[in-house]
């Protein structure tokens, strides 16, 4: 489930870090630090590339890049080169591996092998230093990652991307750009992780916290989710911890990620108290009742140890009122400490039906939540002037015929939006 209105407001933000300037051009030049032996490298003979990802080396793990060097005849420390190179260096280009030998490249490039970079397509900056970026698949398929800044107290930047997990959703929930805008195609676990290198590119920073909520469902594309996650916690060296899967509910996957047992959280996009209000928003809930979520959801918390995350978007006149409130608390009531309500106000989008609601009565409804003992938060929007519900700025590029190569993106192209 991908809300990006809901990213473009973080949780707990304690202060937004203005807007900064950015350079799209600059890559990481870290060197590596693998010693080269100095006896040359046995000439390469091309035997078995493995087949994995269709050939893309970003995604892979350090024992299966070991594994690819030897299948070309190099030794297993080139596979550590490798690894070092992709998620440090983080180089796009095979040519650009320059602590590998040429030959090497060559038979990595003639097998098929590449990087799994792609172009960024559009940059927009919000005055509140949140970026948004589309990123152009190689089927000139555009997606939606966001970079999100935030300054804690000892002024020290916690940088949260916020990533998507298929091209369009097929889902359709009512309020959400993304389902507005259809489905394509899951996204593959390089695409994904890519994101994250994007964003860490852009703010010159380290992402700290990834959230599987931009574009798509994550759960219906829950193995390259799952691949892309080992990836960023293993490779990219993001702690399970900071990173949060989102769904809006799909049947007999919380408990296969349950299986898992891994120390992230999960957020549940609820957005309702009741299943009728539910079924209005989102399609879906008709195959999958609020009951067997609840449960799923319990059984998780019971299985993960980790606290659940319910997602609360409020759409004015839908699901804002108190008495809206007062059943939410009665379906947590038994829940105990095992769980955390985020409130989000609803981001509006072109064309949509929904209002956000007034501030007095979002504080209203969190108010109702927590003196019913229900631990509430308010996500600040972040970003909103920045395209910033869940596939609005795809909509608005995919719309158009994609611009040509030369228009990738660069300084003069990049949009920054003033508040
Ligand atoms: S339509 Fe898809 S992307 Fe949008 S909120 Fe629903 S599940 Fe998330």
């Amino acid at each position: 489930m991908a809300l990006l209105q809901q990213m473009c407001s973080a949780p707990s933000l304690a202060r937004a870090v203005r807007s900064r300037s950015i350079s799209i051009s600059a890559t990481r030049t870290a060197s590596v630090s693998v010693p080269v032996p100095s006896t040359p490298a046995p000439a390469p003979t091309l035997t078995r590339a493995p087949h994995i990802d269709s050939h893309v080396l970003l995604g892979m793990s350090e024992p299966d890049l070991q594994q690819l060097a030897t299948d070309f005849g190099q030794q297993k420390y080139r596979g550590k080169q490798l690894h070092q190179l992709l998620y440090k260096t983080k180089v796009k280009e095979i040519q650009d591996f320059s602590h590998v030998p040429l030959a090497f490249r060559n038979d990595l490039q003639e097998a098929g092998w590449k990087v799994g970079r792609s172009p960024i397509h559009r940059v927009v900056t919000a005055a509140d230093g949140t970026i948004k970026i589309l990123i152009k698949l190689n089927d000139n398929r555009l997606i939606e990652t966001v970079g999100i800044p935030v300054e804690d107290d000892k002024g020290s930047c916690r940088l949260t991307a916020c990533v998507s997990s298929q091209v369009g959703c097929p889902l359709r929930c009512s309020f959400c750009a993304t389902g507005k805008g259809g489905y394509l195609r899951n996204l593959q676990r390089h695409e994904i992780v890519e994101q994250v290198l994007a964003i860490e590119e852009l703010f010159k920073h380290r992402v700290s916290n990834v959230v599987f909520m931009g574009m798509g469902e994550p759960m219906l594309n829950l193995k390259a989710v799952l691949e892309a996650h080992r990836c960023l916690n293993k490779d990219v060296q993001i702690g399970q911890r900071m990173i949060t899967i989102s769904t809006v509910g799909v049947p007999n996957t919380i408990k296969k990620l349950a299986s898992h047992k891994l120390q992230s959280t999960l957020a549940v996009s609820l957005h309702a108290p009741n299943q009728k209000i539910r079924e209005t928003i989102v399609p879906s809930a008709k195959s999958y009742p609020l009951d067997a979520l609840m449960k799923d959801c319990k059984d998780y918390f019971l299985e993960t140890g980790r606290r659940v995350s319910f997602e609360y978007t409020l759409l004015a006149g839908v699901n804002d009122a108190i008495e809206h409130a007062v059943e939410l608390a009665e379906l947590l009531r038994a829940w105990g400490s095992g769980y955390h309500v985020n409130l989000i106000p609803f981001n509006p989008i072109e064309d949509s039906e929904f209002r956000r609601p007034y501030k007095k009565a979002v504080l209203a409804f969190a108010a109702a939540l927590e003196s019913r003992k229900v631990t509430t938060s308010i996500r600040q929007t972040r970003g909103l002037d920045a395209n910033a519900a869940c596939g609005q700025l795809r909509n608005e590029f995919q719309k158009s015929p994609l611009l040509a190569e030369s228009d990738m993106v660069s300084e003069s192209n990049m949009v920054s939006v003033a508040c």
